[in-house]
């Protein structure tokens, strides 16, 4: 095999680290590349698209590798794994990061608040920042300063011409718009350039638990608590049945639950009092709501992720918590035939004032989206755990916001992803056939830049 770079390793299968390289979050994807490029440096990325493109071998790009649906893992072609460009730079008078594309959130976090400095990331650390940033990006501050992508200042990017080139509004003006929630269709972002906020370093965690039967009223009340909400807040909900994990108190064991989460980002005092009917939706069974360090609570939720397991996922926005909808998230767990968790986020603030076309993330007025993660034991019950997810889905579709799902959390239907770009595919289409028409980089929610727009009846 010839030698693709200086910086690089090459690890091909049988020889050591092939198999833990090729493992990504999800278990259940089992894909074998024929190549694994542990890049360390930009040029390393831009030989290995030259490589494949030379070899015709199918290029997939790993980051942080938890995109539930997988399509970081090539099978038979080369992966480009930027797992170890994990370097965070934090510009303090600029207030910018610059983030190489193989860092996670916690990495990103962890340097930013040295300086007392934050940008909109996720909730759980070891989620990769790139794929997350690319594909949107909901975290605590989406309130407050938009989405991760909505933060993206400039980006270097390999092109699958194999060239190294900067993205800002100034230069490629055009592809700038497009990495910004258009996934990793565009090219292969080596670095972010971050806008960075004063955050913490101490800030309010909203953490309150409550029973699965109050689900309904708990709804209730916190649709009306976000028609007044400020964008300081920002609220994510979960729906459980607690698992009998050792670091979880016996008494919450196999019990249902709706715990929500969230932070207030301003003066903790005055949070307090906005936030505390936050904490009176109904009885709570637990309310841990504190005053923490930022990083802390940015990586408060990763013993909640269950290590080594199957999953298969689905999402969808809604822009009102009809009662047909209300009456379907209150049964959610009853009917679940999978360990499932129902996460409910509310959108509102900074993220839903822009419009549906400054960037490439679309959706700009639902309320909610609903991230749906089922977990399934073994190969032989995929099948089921797929279906019993697609006919959650289609009941649910109904109630939806346009048809739309969040990219980052959805698997790479054809349809959803036209159905959720909605005005903004046939610009993205046009970007993809500029600077990849060969679809060089399609292992992703892919802007296939063949594909003809069906006619409307
Ligand atoms: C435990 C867990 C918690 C999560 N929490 C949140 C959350 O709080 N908020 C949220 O918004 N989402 C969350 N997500 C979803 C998350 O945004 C997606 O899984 C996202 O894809 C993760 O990015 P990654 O780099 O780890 O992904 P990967 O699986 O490595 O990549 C995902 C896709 O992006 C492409 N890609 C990756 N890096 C690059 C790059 N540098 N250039 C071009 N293309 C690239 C890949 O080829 C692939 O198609 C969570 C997921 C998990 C599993």
């Amino acid at each position: 095999m010839k030698k693709l770079s200086a910086n690089g390793r090459v690890i091909v299968q049988g020889t050591k680290d092939y198999e833990e390289k090729r493992q990504i979050f999800n278990k259940g994807i089992q894909r074998f590349p024929s190549v694994i490029v542990l890049c360390k440096t930009e040029q390393d990325v831009t030989e290995a698209v030259r490589f494949a493109r030379q070899e015709d071998l199918e290029i997939s790009v790993r980051a942080g590798g938890h995109h539930i649906a997988g399509t970081s893992v090539t099978h038979k072609g080369l992966m480009i794994d930027l797992s170890e460009m994990k370097e965070v730079r934090v510009d303090e008078k600029q207030k910018v990061a610059f983030v190489q594309g193989g860092a996670t959130l916690g990495d990103v976090d962890q340097e930013t608040q040295k300086y007392g400095l934050a940008t909109p990331t996720g909730t759980v650390s070891e989620t990769g920042i790139a794929g997350l940033a690319l594909g949107g990006g909901l975290g605590y501050l989406r309130a407050k300063y938009g989405l991760t992508c909505d933060n993206i200042v400039a980006a270097n990017v390999v092109t699958a011409e194999g060239e190294l080139i900067r993205v800002s509004e100034e230069d490629y003006e055009d592809l700038f718009w497009a990495i910004r929630g258009g996934g990793g269709n565009f090219g292969i972002v080596t670095t972010f350039e971050f806008q960075l906020y004063q955050v913490g370093p101490e800030v309010l965690a909203i953490d309150v638990m409550y029973d699965y039967k109050d689900a309904k009223q708990v709804y209730q009340k916190l649709d009306e608590y976000l028609e007044t909400a400020p964008n300081e807040v920002s609220l994510n909900t979960m729906m459980m049945t607690m698992p009998p994990a050792p670091f979880i108190p016996d008494f919450l064991h196999n019990r249902s639950v709706i715990t929500l989460t969230g932070m207030y980002d301003g003066d903790p005092k005055e949070g307090e009092e906005l936030i505390q009917s936050l904490r009176d939706l109904a009885e709570p069974i637990v309310d841990a709501t504190a005053v923490i360090p930022y990083t802390k609570l940015q990586s408060k939720l990763d013993a909640m992720v269950p290590p080594a397991a199957n999953f298969y996922g689905t999402s969808l926005y809604f822009n009102e918590l009809s009662n047909g909808l209300l009456d379907e998230l209150s049964t959610l767990l009853g009917h679940a035939a999978f360990p499932a968790m129902f996460q409910l986020w509310e959108l509102h603030g900074k993220m839903n004032e822009k419009s549906e076309d400054e960037n490439a993330y679309s959706v700009r007025d639902a309320k909610y989206v609903l991230l749906v993660d089922v977990m399934y034991e073994g190969g032989g019950q995929k099948e089921a755990c797929v279906n019993w997810t697609e006919d959650l889905y289609n009941r649910l579709v109904r109630y939806s916001y346009n048809r739309a799902s969040y990219m980052n959390g959805v698997e790479p239907h054809e349809d959803i992803i036209e159905q959720t770009y909605g005005d903004n595919f046939s610009r993205l289409q046009g970007i993809k056939r500029k600077y990849d028409p060969h679809n060089i980089f399609r292992m992703n929610h892919n802007i296939d830049p063949t594909k003809k727009k069906p006619v409307k009846e």
